[in-house]
């Protein structure tokens, strides 16, 4: 499932293709994967048609296109959610699961397609809507995070801090991959409740965090399966994950044996030498 530095590979590649094109004809395939805010309607008007690309922006795992208009596509990958970019509108089959295309002024498309459905649009009349109406219940940007902000928000939980990592109103962006990442990084059992961890645990985990999504950017994110970049390359961050998908395997810093077991309703991998 792609998290944060998927989305933000996604949007680094993205923005340099769209920026500055006007969008000739926006299409809706799928009504059921586009949900219209506030104000919006599955109109190709408020899929941005007539309109030009001025911005994008990210907050966690979702992803806002903008247009001088105001109007707002928001984009959610879920599990299997491909935003593509392609030098021509494709000739779609059934089997593309491409829901909705964008075709710009130079003849290119940006394509959603998402076999399994569990990603979609969101249509805002504006960045303020989109916010107030979507972002709002989202915690803190993984890549901003502090040991303050995480504390204030699962500090005084009893449930474990795996759990706490994934909830994306704790903080926005993290999911099973990097949680398992960022805490074998900071030393912290992921089994811990959230109320016993110290001041300094939160700030250490908070710099794992931001250290581990930091790093899996700079390699354009992980392919496990379906993630592809705008341009379709896949990332190469799977190849450096020291716990996540390594159960059973080589602790890389003690050599003991890594444990795998069902936490927060996700496996989790962490190792019970070098994690208290
Ligand atoms: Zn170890």
């Amino acid at each position: 499932m792609p998290e944060l530095p998927e989305v933000e590979t996604v949007r680094r590649t993205l923005e340099p293709r769209i920026l500055g094109r006007q969008v000739a004809v926006a299409c809706l395939r799928r009504k059921d994967i586009c949900e219209p805010l506030a104000g919006s309607k599955r109109t190709p008007e408020h899929m941005l048609q007539g309109s030009t690309i001025v911005g994008t922006m990210r907050h966690g795992k979702q992803l806002a296109i903008y247009a001088d208009h105001g109007q707002v596509v928001c984009v959610h990958l879920g599990m299997s959610g491909v935003l593509s970019w392609t030098t021509s509108l494709p000739k779609f089959t059934a089997a593309d699961h491409a829901h909705a295309w964008w075709r710009f002024d130079d003849g290119s498309a940006m394509v959603f397609a998402d076999p399994r459905r569990f990603g979609g649009l969101w249509l805002a009349p504006d960045l303020p809507t989109l916010r107030r109406e979507k972002w709002g219940t989202l915690g803190i940007d993984g890549l901003m995070v502090y040991g303050h902000a995480l504390h204030r928000e699962a500090g005084q939980s009893e449930r474990n801090v795996k759990a706490a990592l994934l909830d994306q109103k704790v903080v926005a962006g993290v999911g099973n991959i990097y949680a398992d990442e960022a805490l074998f990084a900071s030393g912290i059992a992921p089994t811990r409740a959230c109320l016993t961890l110290s001041e300094a645990d939160w700030d250490r985990l908070a710099a794992s965090i931001r250290r581990v999504l930091g790093d899996a950017i700079e390699a354009g994110g992980s392919t496990l399966r379906d993630y592809r970049d705008a341009n379709g390359a896949k990332g190469s961050h799977q190849t450096r994950h020291a716990v996540y998908g390594r159960g059973g395997e080589a602790c890389l810093t003690c050599r003991g044996v890594l444990t795998q077991a069902t936490l927060g309703q996700r496996t989790t991998v962490w190792c019970k030498q070098c994690q208290k």
